[in-house]
């Protein structure tokens, strides 16, 4: 589900506010190197649901939360 750009241009990283960026499915922050997740075309801004972004790209079997 792709991000509207000028709905991301107001969206900034809650640890540095930094800009974001699209990154598989969810954005990045490319100073702090997360990845923020997006649910329902929500991203969840929220150092706690933030994931190293190098994960993703590693291979992991990581497909999101456990409920
Ligand atoms: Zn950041």
């Amino acid at each position: 589900m792709a991000i509207k750009k000028e709905f991301l241009d107001l969206l900034a990283c809650p640890q540095c506010r930094h800009a974001l960026r699209e990154n598989g499915g969810g954005l990045e922050c490319v100073k702090c190197r997360v990845l923020y997740p997006v649910k329902d075309g929500i991203p969840v801004l929220l150092p706690d649901a933030a994931a190293p972004a190098g994960a993703a790209a590693s291979g992991g079997a990581n497909d999101g939360e456990k409920a």
